[in-house]
C-alpha cells in the first residue's frame, strides 16, 4: 500500500489554518465542481476552501485518478463551514446530522479539527470516475490503517444546502465498499477488528497444521488448520505492535473462503502472495491493481465478520 501521506507537496492549499489538535476520526469527501483541482486550491481566495488531498480527473496537469498530497494531514483545512452545520438529516436517512455526531462525537460541531478531507475532481451530478473511486478507497483503507480507525463522511452531512458528493452510484459504491453511509452503515461492534495497522494486500505465509483457528483474537476456537496450503495474511489484530494474533483466509471443507484468526507464533514465511506477472510497468500496474482488489475484498470480509465467526 503506498504512503500517501508521504507524496511530495507540489501544490500547497493556501488556506492553512494551522496545527489540528483533535483526533483523526473521519475522511470527509467532496466532489469539487471542477478540475485541476489542486492547482485551483493553491490560489484559491473567494471561499476559504481547502483539503489534505484531491482525487483527479484526466487533464494535462493531472491523470485519471490521481491522488494529490496539498496539506499535511495533520493541518487543519477548511473544507466544511463551522458556522453552517446541519442539525437535520437527508429524509432517507443517507447524508445528515446522526452520521456526522456518530463519527466524530464531541468533535461534530468543530469538524475540520478532527477530520482529513479530500475533493474529489468532477461534478456531484457526474459522479467520480471509476479510477477515482479506486483512488477514494485506497487513500480511505490507507488512512484507515495508520490510524486505527475511521470513518466515511460527505460534506453533506454537515451542510444540506449542498448535494456534495451527490448520489451517484460511483459514490455510493465507495462509500459501500469502506463501511456504508448513514443508517446503511455498519456500527457492529465486530467492526473493532476490522482493520488492522499490518494490513498488506497479497501477502501469503505457512501455517502449521493442526493449528487452532479462532473466531475472534483470543476468542473461541472453532476449528483446526489441515494441510501444509499458503495461506494469504491479512493481518494483525489490536494492540499492533504486538503481532500476537493474525488474521488468515482458510478454506473451509466442502468450499467457501472465509476469515479466521491464529496465534501469530504458529505462522512463518510471510511473503507477497502473486506477483506482477513481469518486468513492464503495464503488468507492475496491473498487478498492483489486482492486489488492490484484492485488498479492498479483504478489507471488506473484515468489516463484515459476525457476532458468531467471520464468514465472508
Ligand atoms: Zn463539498
Amino acid at each position: 500500500m503506498p504512503d500517501f501521506h508521504k507524496l511530495p507537496i507540489k501544490y500547497r492549499a493556501k488556506w492553512d489554518y494551522g496545527a489540528r489538535s483533535g483526533p483523526t476520526k473521519a475522511v470527509v469527501f467532496h466532489m469539487a465542481e471542477g478540475t485541476d483541482v489542486a492547482s485551483y486550491l493553491v490560489t484559491e481566495r473567494r471561499a476559504g476552501v481547502s483539503v489534505q488531498y484531491t482525487i483527479e480527473q484526466k487533464t494535462s496537469r493531472f491523470g485519471d485518478g490521481e491522488i494529490v498530497r496539498t496539506l499535511p494531514e495533520r493541518r487543519i483545512s477548511g473544507s466544511l463551514a463551522p458556522d453552517k452545520i446541519r442539525r437535520d438529516n437527508d429524509p432517507d436517512g443517507y447524508y445528515g446530522a446522526k452520521h456526522a455526531k456518530y463519527a466524530l462525537g464531541d468533535w461534530w460541531l468543530n469538524p475540520n479539527e478532527a477530520v482529513i478531507s479530500v475533493e474529489v475532481a468532477g461534478r456531484a451530478d457526474d459522479g467520480p470516475t471509476p479510477r477515482q473511486v479506486e483512488s477514494m478507497i485506497a487513500l480511505f483503507a490507507d488512512i484507515d490503517r495508520r490510524y486505527g480507525r475511521v470513518i466515511p463522511l460527505a460534506h453533506r452531512d454537515f451542510a444540506n444546502y449542498k448535494a456534495c458528493p451527490g448520489r451517484t452510484p460511483a459514490i455510493k459504491l465507495a462509500f459501500r465498499t469502506m463501511g456504508g453511509h448513514g443508517k446503511d452503515f455498519d456500527q457492529r461492534p465486530e467492526r473493532r477488528f476490522m482493520s488492522t495497522r499490518g494490513f498488506i494486500p497479497g501477502q501469503v505465509c505457512d501455517v502449521q497444521p493442526g493449528t487452532g483457528l479462532h473466531d475472534t483474537p483470543g476468542g473461541k476456537r472453532i476449528a483446526v488448520i489441515e494441510g501444509d496450503a499458503p495461506r494469504a495474511l491479512l493481518g494483525y489484530a489490536p494492540p499492533w505492535d504486538a503481532h500476537e494474533w493474525a488474521l488468515i483466509s482458510v478454506t473451509e471443507v466442502g468450499g467457501g473462503n472465509r476469515t479466521a484468526w491464529v496465534r501469530a507464533g504458529k505462522i512463518a514465511n510471510v511473503r507477497p502472495g502473486a506477483q506482477p506477472g513481469d518486468s513492464t510497468g503495464n503488468a507492475k500496474a496491473a498487478g498492483w491493481e489486482s492486489a488492490l482488489v484484492r485488498g479492498v475484498e479483504s478489507l471488506q470480509a473484515l468489516r463484515t465478520m459476525g457476532p458468531g465467526g467471520a464468514g465472508l
